[in-house]
């Protein structure tokens, strides 16, 4: 046996990230841009998973947390970012351009999946910032609709530019060939402001504690027998929300121990 040929024929193993085209960019603020990049054959994940993702720098790669902002049945991936204008990552990651290399890790996890709810009837998915792009994959999954009756998607943010990109997906999403009938009566879009003047203002906090967000669906309060929520924003938000969850009786689940609601920061900071 000649132990040479073997060694090398032996497939290299990696667990590094992969090499990855960008194929469009959306500037849609100052601060936001979202991009859609190639999906390499073999890549799985659970809509609502998050991967790492970033850039070669110096030769090193230099690699943050990111949510798949696309359902797991697309071909592609997309993403939608922050720019940090100091950021080690996004003051580069702002400027990619279709055709550039970007670095994607081969393992997506997180909590903001299905399997981690236990079955209900109303699904609450509260965001604020870049804390949609989670959920720009989950209620573009048609599990989402086959598992509940009604999906709200709550987007919170500083200004009314910066609710824009979740504007596109929802109206995409409903005028879509296919998916549109699917959420159809089904899918309600909840945005608010809570600095710039707007048709809807207020922290998602206060919107539920004064029953706006309720009025809004024509649903009643938040009720551990049929309502469960996935939350993903800043710490702060976090905190808040999921302290008017446990106070309605629902409590926190994870992969592990499935439960009524589920949480994720949007970034840590
Ligand atoms: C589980 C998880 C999922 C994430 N998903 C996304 C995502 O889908 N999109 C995204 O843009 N970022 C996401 N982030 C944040 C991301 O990992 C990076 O922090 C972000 O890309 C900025 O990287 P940076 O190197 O430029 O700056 P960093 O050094 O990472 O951050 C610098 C500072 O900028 C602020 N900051 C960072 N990210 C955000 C943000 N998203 N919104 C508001 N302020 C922020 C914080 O104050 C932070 O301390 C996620 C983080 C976690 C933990």
């Amino acid at each position: 046996m000649n132990l040479n040929v073997n060694l090398q024929a032996k497939p290299v193993s990696s667990n590094g990230p992969t090499h990855e085209k960008v194929l469009s960019v959306t500037h849609w603020t100052e601060n936001l841009f979202s991009f859609r990049i190639t999906r390499p054959s073999g890549f799985r994940f659970r809509s609502g998973e998050f991967v790492m993702l970033g850039l070669e720098v110096n030769g090193k790669p230099l690699l943050r947390a990111y949510s798949i902002a696309s359902p797991n049945w697309d071909e592609e991936l997309e993403f939608f970012s922050i720019k940090v204008p100091d950021g080690p990552l996004t003051s580069r990651l702002q400027k990619i351009d279709v055709g550039d290399t970007v670095l994607l890790g081969r393992k997506p996890v997180g909590t903001l999946v299905h399997d981690a709810l236990t079955p209900g009837k109303n699904l609450y998915l509260l965001s604020t910032g870049t804390g949609f792009a989670p959920f720009a994959s989950i209620i573009r999954d048609p599990e989402t609709f086959e598992k509940f009756e009604h999906v709200i998607v709550t987007h919170t943010c500083r200004e009314t530019g910066e609710l824009a990109y979740s504007k596109f997906i929802v109206d995409e999403l409903m005028n879509h060939e296919f998916l549109g009938e699917m959420v159809e009566g089904k899918l309600t879009y909840f945005d608010s402001t809570t600095r710039e003047e707007h048709a809807r203002m207020g922290r998602i906090t206060n919107l539920i504690e004064n029953g706006e967000l309720f009025n809004a669906v024509g649903l009643p309060p938040f009720d551990p027998a049929v309502d469960r929520a996935m939350i993903c924003g800043s710490m702060d938000m976090i905190r808040d929300t999921k302290a008017l969850l446990e106070k309605a009786g629902l409590t926190e689940g994870s992969n592990a121990a499935p439960a009524e609601f589920v949480v994720e920061k949007a970034f840590v900071g």
